[in-house]
């Protein structure tokens, strides 16, 4: 890992338009990611972290709007490349997903997917030559019988092998920075466990940045070297994961921790943060946290506060830790 940042996503701003509003989903976002850095967006559902890594990936649905800010991947702003430079920084950006059976096309064997994203990418046309780099991938996943798998459809796989498929596939485009959004959620305990062993492996072996976007705080700590919390839209808290979970400032961290189940105390009852998101069509004026916060305040309620780096490289948006922006 170096201290130089591969990706600076500056004030992102991100609404969707739907019939009866505006979503406003991602509010004035900063994070970086240095080189063979992994960072963490972990958030309960509907925090905006899927709407950040969709807009680094440039694949954001019709109906987002981007309405502030910048994202700059290896000194470039991603959104206003020049056409020319669009296909040579794609490939280096790669985001996968949740739900690997919904990402591979059914009717096709997955040598016949595969020896088309490495005809496309790489530029060859010996199909020879296309098997042997496809099951050099197959294999780098650590996927038992590479050959069965390429020749064989995606149903006949399981979830965890269909994961190391898109993992295998995805590198084969010789990404820079992989984009990982919740990929282990439909595996079991211990596929997911050995997923994330591997793409540990797999980011020193490739020189990787990856950008792991999960709920699961754990999983966070298990793999990040950096965690950004993020609540309704905003980032509420970022430090390394060793100080996160050693020293959590914000009053959603440290509810995010408390409902990590202990394992060792039998039959102990799932803790979850009492109460829900706010509607994000009319975000709060204040704090984004203040309906849930057992801590809050009339200053809470009408000021928002800052993220402010409060402790050397760990950064919180909480009035506790410092009065008004303004
Ligand atoms: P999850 O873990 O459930 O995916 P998330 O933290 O990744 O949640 P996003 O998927 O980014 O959150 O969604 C942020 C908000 O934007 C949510 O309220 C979601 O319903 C909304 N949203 C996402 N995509 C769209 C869309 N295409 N149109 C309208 N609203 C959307
Ligand atoms: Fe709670 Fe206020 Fe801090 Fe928000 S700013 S988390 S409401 S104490």
């Amino acid at each position: 890992m170096t201290d130089q940042p591969i990706l600076q996503v500056e004030n992102l701003t991100i609404d969707y338009v739907v019939l009866d509003g505006i979503i406003k989903a991602v509010r004035n976002v900063s994070f970086t990611i240095n080189e063979g850095e992994v960072v963490c967006l972990v958030g309960e559902s509907g925090s905006g972290k899927t709407t950040v890594g969709l807009a680094i990936s440039r694949a954001l649905p019709e109906n987002a709007i981007i309405r502030e800010g910048r994202i700059i991947f290896k000194g470039r702003d991603l959104l206003n490349l020049e056409i020319r430079d669009k296909s040579t920084i794609e490939d280096k950006v790669m985001m996968i997903f949740q739900d690997p059976a919904a990402t591979l096309n059914p009717l096709f064997k997955v040598g016949e997917i595969f020896s088309d994203v490495i005809k496309h990418h790489l530029k060859l046309s010996d199909q020879l030559k296309i098997r042997e780099k496809a099951l050099e991938f197959l294999k780098a996943v650590e996927l038992p019988d590479p050959e069965r798998i390429f020749n064989s459809y995606p149903h006949e796989l399981s979830g965890g092998m269909l994961q190391r498929v898109i993992i295998a596939i995805t590198l084969s485009v010789n990404p820079k920075l992989l984009i990982a959004d919740e990929p282990t959620t439909m595996l079991d305990v211990t596929l997911q466990a050995q997923i994330l062993d591997l793409l540990i492996n797999l980011k020193k072996k490739f020189g990787l940045s990856i950008l792991f976007i999960t709920h699961n705080l754990s999983i966070a700590a298990e793999i990040g070297d950096r965690i950004i919390v993020m609540y309704g839209g905003e980032i509420v808290e970022e430090a390394s994961s060793e100080e996160l979970l050693k020293n959590p400032l914000h009053p959603y961290t440290k509810g995010l921790l408390e409902c990590i189940p202990k394992t060792h105390i039998k039959y102990s009852k799932l803790k979850s943060i009492p109460g829900m998101i706010f509607d994000l069509r009319n975000p709060p004026l204040g704090c984004v946290f203040v309906d849930r916060c057992t801590e809050a305040t009339d200053l809470c309620r009408k000021d928002k506060p800052r993220l402010i780096e409060f402790l050397k490289n760990h950064k919180v948006a909480c009035h506790l830790y410092r009065g008004s922006t303004k």
